[in-house]
Order: structure tokens, then C-alpha cells, then sequence
């Protein structure tokens, strides 16, 4: 069944969500372990990620298992009830919280209190349900909510949570199950099983288990992700994607820019084969007609031009999470015009070639201004650039570089719309950079709210005689409090509560707080400092990202990963 187009107000869509979805799994309640998958935000941003919808799939795909969805109330959802049977999530046996950003940290206390749950783990005793949370947030840095979580699935959930549901007992001592599912499925961390003790100076001086349990959690991982499907589950006219099919087409990325956490954890990057990906695309084209290709790596899919073309020989229109400039082809734009697509975006992140080298991005201004070019000759009328400031060893001559090189594109981008007859609009989109666990910029610093404001208005002043050119920037202090809990350790739990406390009111918190929170943001840690998240094995050496770091220092730059089992960076050793 072909949904039709969303045209509903918001009251009718509370009442009729279900008839705004197809997919969804609706089981009996009788013998099965009840599990509540929650995403801690709208039910709109939680049906527009691809991961959550995976994790419903592989759970209802047992059959002792039943699972149901919830979310944070919104206009459409007023209280948290699981969507499927309107149920509280104290009626489950587990509550799954699948976490993609930690921006939506706060939300997992908010959600547990307003469920009628004690938010910390500790309080919640066997008669409760078994709290656990995973997803990509939770595999880089968990401990900011180590508190409030009983168990966390560190690892990628076709390759964890199997193995965890064999060994999950219903109604057992919660203490005693979790013991003994830790011992025997790798990529779990329990919080209670291990304590910390700090330095004088606040950093971390150790990271012990107080339990019978492994002294470092090794990420788990798929090896061939060809061997799934991942792909919607439900289409929903009430999302980001508003009627698409989602299918992931590769998981990693092998250009190891060197400020992206994905681009490290999710190593060694992984494509589906052509013939799986056709399995999957049948899938969709069955119930949607636009198809949305997830991946950080899409366009480095050899097989990209065939796969597009047999999207379209089915009927369907597509689209891409991302695409690099370097990729881009007049064949792969064409495709993308072709589905209807209005504007195609690229990511040059850094104004200057030094820059662009100091994070390893790995394309020439030649490849963005020829990638303008192709776009518009194509037919797609309007771009979106994405530029980062305040990156390591940035100087006010690389931001002015984004200026200049804005103008530059802006010059060819009209040159092509000109001979289109037709001129659309470019959209900038300025981020400050936050300096992320796992990757090698783990001990930099974050750029001072000033600093960033400071840069924000020369890029303002810069281009506001440029026509057709419209900037946006992402909020310096939203990017700090960004900061500030990605690198949180086990103190920042109490912050997150009192921000609940707070309800919500994040600059309240940060005026009331005692913790000093510019220590986490700001300050460059050294190479030999224990690090909150050091106890997640993900099979990367710290001295390769060290490495990376002393090189981008030097505005050297480094091959992508070969992704034929190299020793570089240890992923494929382990
Ligand atoms: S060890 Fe080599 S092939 Fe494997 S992920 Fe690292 S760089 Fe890539």
C-alpha cells in the first residue's frame, strides 16, 4: 500500500497516527518479553532515524519477542504511552532507549520520571524493568548517564543484541542476570559494575570494575553487513523524510576526516553488495515511491551509478544522506535531478586548502567549484555549502578563506545558472567544530564562544552583499553545552538532573551549577590523560589517533583507509 500525501493538521494526526503509518508491528500480549524501544525525542525525529527503525525490525523479528515504540511527547504524542497498545513503559519487561546524539541525553531522565520510574538505576530494583540504552551517542562517550542506565549495548544491535535477549532472563534478579549476561556477551557495559576515582585536578585518574567483569568493553561489530537488510520498517508520513523508504547503503566512511567520530568508531567501512541492496530496494519501492540512500560513504559505492539506475527503472525517485564533491559525477546529478531533487549539498567544511589538510578532508577548491558546476548543469538550481569554524590551528586568514571561497563558488554557480536561464539560491550553513571522543582532535579544545562570534561575523560581513546567498549559523553556546556532554564523565549525570530540575532551562543550569564546565569544553587535554571514554575498546590504537593529531598539527594530511585489513589503525588486527 502507497501512502497518500501528508496533508493532515496536527489533531488529526494525534488521533489518526496509525493510519499515517504502514509497517508497524501490533503482537498479542501473552507470553512474550515486552520490550518499550524508546528514542528520547519527537516522534518525528525518532521515525526519520534509520537506526531506531533497524532495531525495531531485528526485535519484533523474534518470536518471543514483542516490541513496541515511544517517544517524547510532542504536539502529536501527549503522554508516553508505547504507540502499538498505548501502554506505560512500567508494563514492559525492558526499556530500550536507542540514542543516536547526546543532545538527547536530558531527555532519557525526563522520559524515565515522566514514566513514573526513579531515574537513577540504582533505585529501579528487580521489579522494575531493565533499563538499557544504545545506539552511536552510548558507544562513543555513555557516561555522562552511567546513572540512569542498568545496561549499555556497546556495539552495533544486529551484532549485540541477539546474544543479549539468549541470556536475558524475565523476571530474574536484575543484578544477578546482568552479571551473568555480561560474561557472556561481548559489547555490554554495566555502569554499577565499575567505579572511578579523580585526580586533584579534576581529570580522571581511574577506570576499575568492582565486579567479576572485563576490565575494558570491546565494541562489537558486523562484519558483513550484506548479511541483513537495513532498511524502514514503518513508512511514516511524519517524518524528516516524509514518505521515503530509507536504505542504508554502506556503514562507515574510509576518508578519516579527522573530526568525525562516525568516520572511527564505525571502522572498517562496510558497503552491501549490489544484489543485496537490489533485495532491499524491492522492499521499498512495493510501499513508497522515494527512496533515501543512508550511508557516510554513498558515493564511494562502486556500484553507484548502476544502483540509482535500477531505483529508477523501478519507479522511484531518490535521494542521499550525503554526498563528497570529489565523487560527484554528471551522472549521479543528472540521477538526483532526475528524482526531483532541488538542492544538492556539499561539505567543503574548511575556506582554506591548509584547513581542509589540518582535517584530513581530502578535497581540492578545483573538485568544490567543479562540483558547483556539475550541479547546476544538471538542472538542480539550488546548493548548500557546509563550513566548520573555530577548528584546530584556525586563524582569522582561513575564515576570511571561507568568504573568498563562498564568493568563488557563488561566481561559478551563476556562470552555470546563467546558461539554465535560471538562478536559484545557495544556502551556507556555518558549525562551530566540536572536538569529539575517538577521533584524533579527542584532546583538542573547543574555540571560545567569543572567538566563534567574532568569525560568525566576519563570514556575516563578508558575503551580505552577495545576493542569492543566504547563511546559516549553528548557536556557539548550544554547540558549548554539544561539547560539554559529548566529553562529559560521570560528574556530568548530575548536571544532566539538575538541568531536569531546571525543566530544561540549560543556561540556568550552567549559571547554577558547581561544575566547572569551560574545564571539559575548553581545555586541551595532555596525550597521557586517562580519558572518560578510554574504557570502550574499539579497536583503534590511541597512539594512531595521536598520530593523526600530530600531523594535522603539521597540516599534513593521511590516505583514506585502504579497507583491505591494513594494520594502520588497528581495527583490523583485533
Ligand atoms: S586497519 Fe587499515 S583497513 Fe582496517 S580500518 Fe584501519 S585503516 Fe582501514
Amino acid at each position: 500500500m502507497r501512502l497518500p500525501a501528508n496533508s493532515m493538521s496536527g489533531k488529526q494526526k494525534r488521533n489518526k497516527l496509525p493510519d499515517t503509518e504502514t509497517g508497524a508491528v501490533r503482537k498479542q500480549w501473552n507470553d512474550h518479553i515486552r520490550i518499550a524501544l524508546v528514542y528520547p525525542n519527537t516522534y518525528k525525529v525518532g521515525m526519520s532515524n534509520l537506526g531506531f527503525q533497524t532495531v525495531y525490525d531485528i526485535l519484533n523479528g523474534f518470536d518471543n519477542i514483542l516490541c513496541e515504540r515511544a517517544f517524547l511527547p510532542d504536539d502529536i504524542i501527549s503522554r508516553i504511552l508505547s504507540i502499538e497498545s498505548s501502554r506505560s513503559l512500567l508494563d514492559f519487561d525492558i526499556i530500550a532507549f536507542s540514542v543516536s546524539f547526546e543532545s538527547d541525553f536530558g531527555n532519557i531522565i525526563s522520559i524515565l520520571k515522566k514514566a513514573g520510574l526513579p531515574v537513577s538505576a540504582s533505585e529501579r530494583g528487580t521489579p522494575y524493568p531493565l533499563v538499557i540504552a544504545g545506539g552511536v551517542a552510548c558507544f562513543i562517550n555513555p557516561e555522562p548517564v552511567f546513572e540512569f542506565i542498568d545496561c549499555f549495548v556497546i556495539g552495533e544491535a544486529e551484532a549485540v543484541l541477539p546474544n543479549f535477549l539468549d541470556h536475558y532472563k524475565s523476571g530474574a534478579e536484575k543484578k544477578d542476570n546482568l552479571l551473568e549476561i555480561v560474561k557472556q556477551v561481548s559489547g555490554v557495559y554495566v555502569p554499577a559494575f565499575y567505579e572511578t576515582s579523580y585526580n586533584k585536578d579534576g581529570t580522571l585518574r581511574s577506570f576499575y570494575p568492582i565486579a567479576d567483569v572485563p576490565e575494558k568493553i570491546k565494541y562489537v561489530y558486523l562484519k558483513d553487513i550484506s548479511s541483513v537488510s537495513t532498511c524502514s520498517k514503518i513508512v511514516s508520513q511524519n517524518t524528516t523524510f516524509d514518505r521515503s523508504f530509507l536504505i542504508e547503503v554502506s556503514r562507515g566512511c574510509p576518508h578519516g576526516c579527522r573530526f568525525c567520530s562516525a568516520g572511527f568508531v564505525y571502522r572498517p567501512p562496510r558497503f552491501r553488495t549490489l544484489s543485496s541492496l537490489e533485495k532491499t530496494l524491492d522492499k521499498g519501492v512495493a510501499i513508497a515511491d522515494r527512496i533515501g540512500f543512508i550511508g557516510a560513504a554513498i558515493s564511494d559505492l562502486p556500484e553507484i551509478i548502476a544502483l540509482c539506475s535500477m531505483a529508477q527503472i523501478k519507479g522511484a525517485q531518490i535521494s542521499f544522506s550525503s554526498l563528497r564533491a570529489d565523487a560527484l559525477t554528471g551522472e549521479l546529478a543528472a540521477a538526483l535531478k532526475k528524482s526531483g531533487i532541488k538542492t544538492a549539498t556539499i561539505a567543503p567544511d574548511g575556506g582554506s586548502q591548509r584547513i581542509r589538510n589540518v582535517i584530513n578532508k581530502g578535497i581540492t577548491e578545483d573538485q568544490i567549484l567543479s562540483a558547483t558546476e556539475i550541479i547546476v548543469d544538471a538542472g538542480i538550481p539550488n546548493i548548500k555549502l557546509y563550513f566548520m569554524i573555530g577548528l584546530p590551528t584556525e586563524t582569522m586568514e582561513d575564515v576570511e578563506e571561507i568568504v573568498i571561497l563562498c564568493k568563488k563558488i557563488k561566481k561559478r554557480f551563476l556562470d552555470s545558472s546563467r546558461k539554465k536561464q535560471r538562478i536559484g539560491h545557495i544556502t551556507i550553513s556555518i558549525n562551530p567544530f566540536i572536538p569529539k571522543p575517538f577521533t584524533p582532535f579527542q584532546w583538542a579544545g573547543m574555540d571560545d564562544i567569543a572567538s566563534l562570534k567574532k568569525k560568525i561575523l566576519h563570514i556575516k560581513n563578508g558575503l551580505k552583499k552577495e545576493a542569492n546567498v543566504r547563511i546559516d549559523f549553528a548557536s556557539p553556546k548550544k554547540s558549548y553545552l554539544q561539547a560539554l556532554i559529548s566529553r562529559g564523565d560521570r560528574k556530568m549525570a548530575g548536571f544532566l538532573s539538575l538541568v531536569e530540575s531546571n525543566s530544561g532551562n540549560w543556561l540556568k543550569t550552567l549559571k547554577s551549577s558547581t561544575i566547572n564546565t569551560d574545564f571539559y569544553v575548553y581545555r586541551k587535554k595532555s596525550f597521557d590523560e586517562l580519558l572518560p571514554w578510554d574504557f570502550i575498546d574499539h579497536g583503534i590504537n590511541k597512539s594512531y589517533l595521536e598520530k593523526e593529531y600530530q600531523k594535522a598539527l603539521l597540516f599534513q594530511t593521511s590516505a583514506p583507509c585502504p579497507m583491505n585489513s591494513c594494520k594502520k589503525c588497528g581495527v583490523c588486527i583485533g
